[in-house]
C-alpha cells in the first residue's frame, strides 16, 4: 500500500490473489524464497505519455497515454488498450495484474499488460478519434512489437479505433507485423477474435453447469453492458436456448420480460456500434421492455448472471439480491466486475462462480490464435477456431476444477483454482531465469 498509495483497483485485485496463493505457497520453499508473488505485483515497465491532439475546431487537446508491462515470463506481454475517461493508472496496473494470470490460464505463450488513455471517445466524431488514435501510436510505437508487446481492443478500442492505430503504426515503421491484436479480417484479424471473450464467458458457465448435471437451455439470464462482451455473450446465450432479459450501459438498465431474441439483439449491435446510441433506445423500438435509469440489473430476478460492463458493478447488495431470487450460477464477462464483499455473498451462499480471470479469457485466447495466424502468414477457418476457442475454455474451466477443490467437499472455489493454475506458469517461468 505504501509503494502504491491510492490505487484502490490494483490493491484489490493483488489483495483477491494473495488470499488464496499465500496459503498455497506456505508449504513450498522454493516460490517464498524467490518471493516470487511480491515479484509478480511490481510491474516490469510502465510507460506514461503526453497524447496531443486537435480536435474538430481547431482547438488543441491533451491527454495521457499509458502502457504497463507487468510480466513476460511466458511471452510477450499482451493486453487490452482502454479508452475512458476514468482511466487511471491504479485501473490499469490492476488490469494488467490480472492480465498476467489469465494470459497463463489460456495455456499459450502470452505475458500480462495494459494500456490506455483517459481520452473519451463519447460524443467525438470519427476523424477526432482517428486524431487521437493517431497521436497515441505515434508514442506507443517505440514501446511495442510482435515479440515484445501486442495490444488490443478493451472498453473505448474497437475494429475502428485498431484500425487507426495499426494503420499509423504501419506507416511510422514501414512495416506490416501482427503488432495489435482484433484487427479487420481484411489485414490480418482473427475469424471469432469478435465473439471470443463474451462466448467463452457462456461456454464457462456452460461447463460450471455440466459438473451440476445442469444446462443453460431453458435458463433466464441477466446481463451487463452492452459492447462487445455483454451482446456476444448474449448472442451464445440465446443460441444455446436461455432468455436474456437485460442489457444496460452507464446510464441504466433496459429488461425485456420476453427475452431478447436474435433479431432484437442485431437492433442493439447496429444501435450501438453503427449508430453509436445509447441502450435507452431499444425501449422506442420495443415498448413491451422497460429502461431503468441510473440503475444496475442485478435486482430482476435470474437464474443465470453475467456482469460484462466494467470493474465492480456488482456489489454486495447486489449480489445478495441475486443469490435471494434464485441466481445459481455467475459467470464475469468484465474484469473484476463483483467486489470482494459481492465474491464473498456468492461463496459463502456456494453459488457457482467464475472470477473474470478464468471467464473471460476467450478473448485473449483468440488474441493469442490471431498472433500465431499473423506470424505463420496463415489463417484458420471459423470451424477450428472455434473448436480451439471451446477447448481453451474448457482447459480453463479443468484447471480450475484441479486447484479449487477440497477432498470430501462437491463445492468448487473457481476463485482458488484460476489463481493458483495461473500463477504456477509464470512462478516456474521466474525461477527458471533465476533473481531479475
Ligand atoms: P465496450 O466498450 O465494447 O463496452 C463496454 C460496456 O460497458 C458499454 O455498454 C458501456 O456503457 C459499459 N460501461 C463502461 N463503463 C461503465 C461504467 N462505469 N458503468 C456502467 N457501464 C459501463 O467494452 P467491452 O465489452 O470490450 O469490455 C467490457 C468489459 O469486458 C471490460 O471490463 C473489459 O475489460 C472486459 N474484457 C473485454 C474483452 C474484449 O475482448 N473486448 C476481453 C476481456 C475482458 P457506455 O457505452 O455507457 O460507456
Amino acid at each position: 500500500v505504501r509503494r502504491n498509495p491510492g490505487e484502490s483497483d490494483f490493491h484489490q485485485a493483488v489483495h483477491e490473489v494473495a488470499e488464496t496463493i499465500i496459503p498455497y505457497i506456505q508449504d513450498k520453499p522454493i516460490y517464498k524464497e524467490a518471493r516470487v508473488l511480491e515479484r509478480m505485483t511490481e510491474p516490469d515497465r510502465i510507460v506514461s505519455f503526453r497524447v496531443c491532439w486537435e480536435d474538430d475546431s481547431g482547438n488543441v487537446r491533451v491527454n495521457r497515454g499509458y502502457r504497463v508491462q507487468c510480466n513476460n515470463a511466458i511471452g510477450p506481454y499482451k493486453g487490452g488498450l482502454r479508452f475512458h475517461h476514468d482511466v487511471t493508472l491504479s485501473t490499469l496496473k490492476f488490469l494488467a495484474f490480472e492480465q498476467t494470470f489469465k494470459n497463463s490460464l489460456t495455456g499459450l505463450p502470452m505475458g500480462g499488460g495494459k494500456g490506455g488513455s483517459d481520452f473519451n471517445p463519447k460524443g467525438k466524431s470519427d476523424r477526432e478519434v482517428m486524431r487521437f488514435c493517431q497521436a497515441f501510436m505515434t508514442q506507443l510505437f517505440r514501446h511495442i512489437g510482435a515479440d515484445t508487446d501486442v495490444p488490443a481492443g478493451d472498453i473505448g478500442v474497437g475494429a475502428r479505433e485498431i484500425g487507426y492505430m495499426f494503420g499509423q503504426h504501419k506507416r511510422l515503421t514501414n512495416e506490416f507485423t501482427g503488432i495489435l491484436t482484433g484487427k479487420g479480417l481484411e489485414y490480418g484479424g482473427s475469424l471469432v477474435r469478435t465473439e471470443a471473450t463474451g462466448f467463452g464467458a457462456v461456454y464457462m458457465l456452460e461447463d460450471m453447469l455440466k459438473v451440476r448435471s445442469q444446462s443453460i437451455e431453458g435458463k433466464t439470464a441477466v446481463v451487463s453492458g452492452s459492447g462487445n462482451v455483454a451482446t456476444y455473450a448474449s448472442k451464445k446465450l440465446i443460441e444455446l436456448g436461455a432468455k436474456v432479459v437485460t442489457l444496460s450501459d452507464s446510464s441504466g438498465f433496459i429488461h425485456d420480460p420476453e427475452g431478447i431474441d436474435e433479431d432484437k439483439l442485431a437492433y442493439v449491435l447496429d444501435l450501438k456500434n453503427v449508430k453509436r446510441g445509447r441502450i435507452s433506445e431499444y425501449v422506442s423500438e420495443y415498448p413491451q421492455a422497460s429502461f431503468h435509469a441510473g440503475e444496475r440489473p442485478w435486482h430482476v430476478p435470474c437464474d443465470l448472471a453475467f456482469p460484462c460492463a466494467t470493474q465492480n458493478e456488482l456489489h454486495e447488495e447486489d449480489a445478495l439480491a441475486l443469490v435471494k431470487n434464485g441466481c445459481i450460477a455467475v459467470s464475469e464477462g468484465a474484469n473484476m466486475p463483483t467486489t470482494a464483499g459481492g465474491v464473498e455473498v456468492f461463496q459463502k451462499a456456494r453459488i457457482m462462480y467464475a472470477p473474470s480471470k478464468a471467464a473471460n479469457a476467450g478473448g485473449v485466447a483468440v488474441s493469442g490464435l490471431e498472433m500465431s495466424q499473423n506470424s505463420a502468414r496463415i489463417s484458420w477457418d471459423e470451424t477450428n477456431l472455434n473448436r480451439q476457442l471451446r477447448n481453451i475454455m474448457q482447459t480453463i474451466h479443468d484447471n480450475c476444477l484441479e486447484f479449487g477443490q477440497d477432498p470430501g467437499d462437491d463445492y468448487i472455489d473457481y476463485v482458488r483454482g484460476a489463481n493458483i493454475a495461473g500463477f504456477n506458469k509464470v512462478a516456474n517461468a521466474m525461477i527458471a531465469y533465476g533473481v531479475i
